[in-house]
C-alpha cells in the first residue's frame, strides 16, 4: 500500500483550505494544510513512497458515513444474503460513502436474527465501503406510524430478543429505532444503551411528555426527523417538538427534498443547530435503477420521478445519495460547504462513538473522497487505500 499525497483541492475541515495538501502514511492523516513544494511532504512524511493524487481543484472531502440504509441497485438488506452486501457496499462507495449501517425493516423474528448473523459474519472486500454494524429499524414502532414498515410483524421490544441479538451482534449492534410511548420498548433503553447501541426514536406517536420520558431512559437520537413521527402542535408539541426543544438528541433528515419541505429543513436547521444534524440516505433498492416496481422489505413499493411509495401513496425510503444529500443541503438550502459535509461525516461519527474517524485532521484515519465543484465523486479512500477510482 503507497503512502499518499492529495493535492491541488480545496481541503474540507471546519473550515475550507484552498490550494490544500493531505499526507497520508500508512492508513493515517500525518498532514493536513497549504500546499508545500514535494521535497517538503517527503521531508514530512520521511519516505519516499508515495502516489500524488492530483484533486484537480475539487473538494477533498472527509468520506461519509450512512448510519440509515436498506438497499441500493436491487439488493437491500432483508434480502439476508451476503451479494446483498457486496451490491451495497461497492455502489455506496462510488457515491463517497466510506462507512455505512445496513438497516433493517420490520420483520419477523426469525428473518431479523437471519440478516444480524448476516452483519456479523461478514467480511467486506476492498472495493466496498466498510460495514459498521446494524441499525434496526423496528420492529419495536407504533403501527400508527409505521410507515413502510410491514404491520403484522410490529411487536413489544422483549429483552430476550434483544439479549439474542446482541449474543449474535455485539458490538455491531449499534442503532435501534423504537417507539418509546410503548412501555415495554421503554424498558430495553437502558439495557440498550448500557452495551453502547444508540437509541433512537422513530416511527413513533409519542407525546412531548412520553419522547422527554424516553430522552431520560437514554434516547439520544431521532430516526428521520418528521417523517414517521407525531408532529408539533403548540399546545401538544409531539415527539417532533421533544426532538427540536432538546438540544443533545441527535436528527436524522433525508434531504432529498422530497421527505421534508426546504423551509422545514431550515427550522430543523435553527432548532437543532449543525451540530446536531446527521444526514442519512434512507436509501431503497431502487436507488441507482430506473423508476418501477420494487420491494422493500415484505412490501411492494413504487418509484416515480425518483419518490419511492407504497401502494397507497406513503414515502416508503429513498433513491437518495448521501452525497447528494450534501449537494442538497449546499445547493437547496444554502448550507456551507464544511457544514454540509459534518452532516454526513463528523456528525454520524461523533453520534455512533467511533473515534478519530468523519472528519479530515491529523491522526485521523485517512477516509477522504474527491469530489468535483458540482459534488460528483472522482476517488474515495478508506483508511489510507484508494478503493474507488472514477476513470
Ligand atoms: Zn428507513
Amino acid at each position: 500500500m503507497k503512502n499518499l499525497i492529495i493535492t491541488n483541492g480545496t481541503i474540507v475541515t471546519d473550515e475550507l483550505i484552498h490550494k490544500g495538501t493531505i499526507v497520508v502514511i500508512g492508513d493515517r492523516i500525518i498532514y493536513v494544510g497549504d500546499q508545500v513544494e514535494g521535497d517538503k511532504i517527503k521531508k514530512t512524511a520521511d519516505t519516499d513512497v508515495f502516489e500524488i493524487i492530483d484533486a484537480k481543484g475539487g473538494y477533498i472531502a472527509p468520506g461519509l458515513i450512512d448510519v440509515h440504509m436498506h438497499g441500493v441497485n436491487g439488493a437491500e438488506l432483508m434480502d439476508a444474503n451476503s451479494e446483498a452486501l457486496r451490491t451495497m457496499g461497492r455502489f455506496v462507495v462510488q457515491h463517497g460513502t466510506v462507512a455505512f449501517l445496513p438497516s433493517t425493516v420490520t420483520a419477523s423474528k426469525e428473518n431479523t436474527k437471519k440478516v444480524s448473523q448476516l452483519i456479523a459474519d461478514y467480511n467486506g472486500g476492498d472495493d466496498e465501503a466498510e460495514i459498521l454494524g446494524i441499525h434496526l429499524e423496528g420492529p419495536y414502532i407504533n403501527e400508527e406510524y409505521k410507515g413502510a414498515q410491514y404491520g403484522p410483524a410490529i411487536r413489544h421490544a422483549d429483552l430476550k430478543e434483544m439479549e439474542e441479538l446482541y449474543a449474535i451482534l455485539g458490538e455491531k449492534l449499534r442503532l435501534v429505532t423504537l417507539a418509546p410511548e410503548v412501555e415495554e420498548n421503554l424498558h430495553v433503553v437502558p439495557w440498550l444503551t448500557e452495551r453502547g447501541v444508540v437509541v433512537s426514536m422513530g416511527h413513533t406517536n409519542a407525546t412531548y411528555e412520553q419522547a422527554l420520558a424516553g430522552f431520560e431512559q437514554g434516547i439520544n437520537y431521532a430516526t428521520h426527523t418528521y417523517n414517521g413521527m407525531r408532529g408539533l402542535h403548540h399546545r401538544e408539541p409531539g415527539a417532533l417538538g421533544a426532538i427540536l426543544a432538546t438540544p443533545h438528541v441527535w436528527a436524522e433528515l433525508i434531504a432529498d427534498l422530497i421527505h421534508v419541505h426546504p423551509g422545514a429543513i431550515k427550522v430543523l436547521l435553527n432548532a437543532k443547530s449543525i451540530e446536531r444534524t446527521i444526514l442519512v440516505s434512507d436509501a431503497v433498492q431502487a436507488t441507482g435503477l430506473p423508476d418501477g416496481k420494487y420491494v422493500l422489505g415484505d412490501l411492494d413499493i413504487f418509484v416515480k420521478d425518483g419518490a419511492a411509495r407504497l401502494a397507497e401513496g406513503n414515502l416508503a425510503g429513498s433513491t437518495l445519495t448521501l452525497i447528494t444529500a450534501v449537494k442538497n443541503m449546499v445547493e437547496a438550502i444554502g448550507v456551507s460547504i464544511p457544514d454540509a459535509f459534518r452532516m454526513a461525516s463528523q456528525n454520524p461519527a461523533k453520534a455512533l462513538g467511533l473515534k478519530e474517524r468523519g472528519w479530515i485532521r491529523e491522526g485521523n484515519l485517512a477516509d477522504i473522497i474527491i469530489v468535483s465543484p458540482e459534488f460528483e465523486v472522482k476517488k474515495t479512500i478508506i483508511r489510507g487505500k484508494v478503493v474507488y477510482n472514477k476513470n
